[in-house]
Order: structure tokens, then C-alpha cells, then sequence
């Protein structure tokens, strides 16, 4: 592989930072599927680097160099799944530390870090982010360990000020994980605003095709405890990805910033219309002007706002449901970041955590602009 770090992340992705077959001349990678690698007469590995496949796979050193460079990060790992890079972060903090998190973020995460933390007697509080002068006060008192922040939050698309939160984070003596699945590495780079590691769920628009799972952290300090300990823990514990969900994803990720300005693209002029819709309450999306976050939202990402925006359905979730039934462009169906069209009904899937009956989350594709609006117009006014 060349040095392609300074290439635009266009061309980077498109040529998988550089990654050939150097065995056949072919321009795609090849996908090795050994688990075992050989010895010499010596009882030499062949290559050093190569002994056993759990955490040793060219092609996962491929995904994870093409992850790093357009994440503007030293070093990625990959895990595989978007929960198995975080509990690999929140392993890191011993029994009795103290970590802040953000409300209302992707509810598997909520959910699992309770419960984490109630096993391993950590300390856990629970802060509205986007309210900067909340997050840091609860800094300055609780004093974390570690701190978890999701932005643009799912389903909320609450913005938080990333520098802003490391800044707090940092004075209080702890480290800053950002959640950044809904914006890619294409839209929003955290490290870049002070982050000291950013996590995303591959599985969304890393991968964007709905037919991988995977998850990936990348970090500047490559030489920290915490990040040493996540590489010893993923290799000791065993928590890898397999080659053929490396390759699919090198792949995936070959039109990833052109999937993720199309989809912007598409979730800006789906919020402009559902804004003017007389059957809609709110649009929840922070490329909308009158977005709480638009203006954080607008220094903060580039290139485009994501593809996930929410609405409230003006009549309760009887309304809402009505609405997601007549759809027939739009799969009704969870996850996000896929180049199709999905709805989902939150309050159907977590009814306990307050989430407004009327409450739909689209995950906005590549499809034709006029066929997404046409379907969502025939759903709301049948
Ligand atoms: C999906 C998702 C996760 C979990 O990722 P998996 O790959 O499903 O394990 C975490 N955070 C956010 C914001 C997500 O959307």
C-alpha cells in the first residue's frame, strides 16, 4: 500500500486506500480466509504479523487503514458489531470509576451501559449533551472517568458541541467518546474537535448496503492506557471481525462519501417538504434552519447533515402507524444508513423511554428524490 493519507476521502474510499492483490494484480483486495498461518523449517512465522487470524487479517488491516484515513485518525479497530466497539471502550474503566453519558441517545446503548454499570459498581449519571452548561457542570461535579456523547443523537438528531464536551471532559479528567454513526467519517470528524476516541456502528453508513455488521473505534493516542488496553482486551478476549465482513465492508465503503452526500441530500428535501406538511407536527433534522442545532450542526459537520431525520405525526400514534402502513417506497423496517429507504416507529420498539407516540424516524437512501416524496405524500394524505 502507498501513501495515500493525503488524498481527498473521495478518492481514498473509491480506491480503498490503495489496496491491490499483490498476488494476482487484481485492483480489488483478495479475501484471505485462513485462521492459521505457516512456519519455516525454523518454526519461524512466515510473517511476523501473521500467526493466527483472531486479531491478525490483511484484510481487516485494509478496512481499518482506509477507516483511520478518513476519520483522520493514527489507528481504527475493528469490532463486530457497533455495540462490541463500545462495551470494548467501557471495559476499559475499572470497578468503582465514574462514567457520564448522554440521555436519550440509541436506546441499545442506554440500555446496556445500565446495566454494565450497575454489575461492575461503576457510578453512572445521565446528562442532556446538546445542554452544554449541563454537560459541563456535571463534569465539574461528578468528574468522569469517561464520557459518552452521540451526536447527531438517534432519534433525536440533538447536536452536541463536540470541542466543547472534550474541553469539560478533559479539565475534569476523564476521556471523551464520541458516538458518530449518524454522519460517517464522511460528514463530521470528532477527533478533529478534541474527541480521544470516536466510535461508529459499520453497520449503518460505513457499510451502507443493510448486509454487514460490524463496528470500529479510531483514536490520535495510540499510546494511551485505555487504548492499549481495548487492542489487548479485542485480541485477548477475542471480540474480531471476520475477513468476509472486512471485505464486504472495503467494498461498501468504496462509495461511502458518495452515498453520504446523496443521502443528505435527499433526508434536506425530504425535511424541507414533511416541514410544510399540514399533517405534520415537527420535524426533527439539523439541516433545517429552525433546527436548535442547526447553527453547531453547520460548523461542526460538512459536507451534508446524514440521513436520519425524525417527524411527529400530528394525531398520536394511531396516526403515525397509519401513516407507516400506506408506505410503499419506504421499508418498514429498524437500522439506519442503508442506501434503501427505511421507516421505523420507534414508540413500537421502546415504548418506556417517553419517545412521542407520533414519533416516525426515516433513514433517507439513494433513491430518486421524487419517488421518496411521492410515497411519503401518499401515506400522509390518504
Ligand atoms: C446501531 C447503532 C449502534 C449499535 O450498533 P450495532 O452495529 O447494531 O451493534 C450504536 N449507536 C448508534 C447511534 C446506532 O445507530
Amino acid at each position: 500500500m502507498s501513501d495515500t493519507s493525503r488524498l481527498s476521502p473521495a478518492t481514498i474510499a473509491a480506491q480503498a486506500a490503495g489496496a491491490v492483490d499483490a498476488q494476482t494484480g487484481g485492483v480489488v483486495p483478495s479475501l484471505p480466509m485462513a485462521t492459521t498461518y505457516l512456519r519455516d523449517e525454523a518454526y519461524q512465522p512466515l510473517r511476523a504479523d501473521n500467526i493466527y487470524l483472531r486479531d491478525q487479517s490483511d484484510i481487516v488491516r485494509v478496512a481499518e487503514k482506509v477507516l483511520s484515513q478518513l476519520e483522520g485518525a493514527k489507528e481504527s479497530l475493528l469490532f463486530p458489531s457497533g455495540m462490541a466497539a463500545l462495551a470494548a471502550v467501557f471495559r476499559t474503566v475499572p470497578n468503582g470509576g465514574r462514567v457520564l453519558v448522554q440521555s436519550q441517545i440509541y436506546w441499545g446503548t442506554t440500555k446496556w451501559i445500565r446495566d454494565f454499570c450497575t454489575r461492575r459498581d461503576i457510578e453512572l449519571r445521565e446528562v442532556e449533551a446538546s445542554d452544554m452548561a449541563a454537560f459541563a457542570a456535571a463534569c465539574e461535579s461528578f468528574r468522569p472517568t469517561l464520557a459518552l456523547i452521540e451526536t447527531p443523537s438517534n432519534p433525536w438528531l440533538r447536536v452536541v458541541d463536540i470541542q466543547a464536551a472534550a474541553d469539560a471532559v478533559h479539565s475534569a479528567g476523564g476521556l471523551l467518546v464520541v458516538d458518530s454513526t449518524a454522519a460517517t467519517p464522511i460528514l463530521q470528524q470528532p477527533l478533529k474537535h478534541g474527541a480521544d476516541v470516536v466510535m461508529h456502528s459499520a453497520t449503518k453508513g460505513i457499510n451502507g448496503h443493510s448486509d454487514v455488521l460490524a463496528g470500529v473505534l479510531a483514536t490520535n493516542d495510540v499510546t494511551g492506557r485505555v487504548w492499549e488496553d481495548i487492542k489487548a482486551d479485542r485480541h485477548d478476549a477475542g471480540a474480531v471481525i471476520g475477513p468476509f465482513e472486512a471485505w464486504l465492508l472495503v467494498r461498501g465503503m468504496r462509495t461511502l462519501p458518495l452515498r453520504a452526500k446523496q443521502m443528505s441530500c435527499n433526508a434536506m428535501e425530504l425535511a424541507e417538504f414533511l416541514q410544510n406538511h399540514p399533517k405534520i407536527e415537527e420535524v426533527l433534522y439539523p439541516g433545517l434552519a429552525s433546527h436548535t442545532g442547526h447553527e453547531l450542526a453547520t460548523r461542526q459537520m460538512s459536507g451534508g447533515f446524514g440521513s436520519l431525520l425524525s417527524c411527529i405525526v400530528k394525531g398520536g400514534g394511531a396516526a403515525a402507524l397509519e401513516v407507516v402502513g400506506k408506505l410503499e417506497v419506504f421499508h418498514r423496517a429498524t437500522s439506519l444508513g442503508g442506501v434503501e429507504s427505511l421507516v421505523e416507529h420507534r414508540h413500537t420498539i421502546e415504548p418506556h423511554t417517553g419517545i412521542p407516540e407520533g414519533l416516525l424516524r426515516l433513514s433517507v437512501g439513494i433513491e430518486d428524490i421524487e419517488d421518496l416524496k411521492r410515497d411519503l405524500s401518499q401515506a400522509l394524505d390518504a
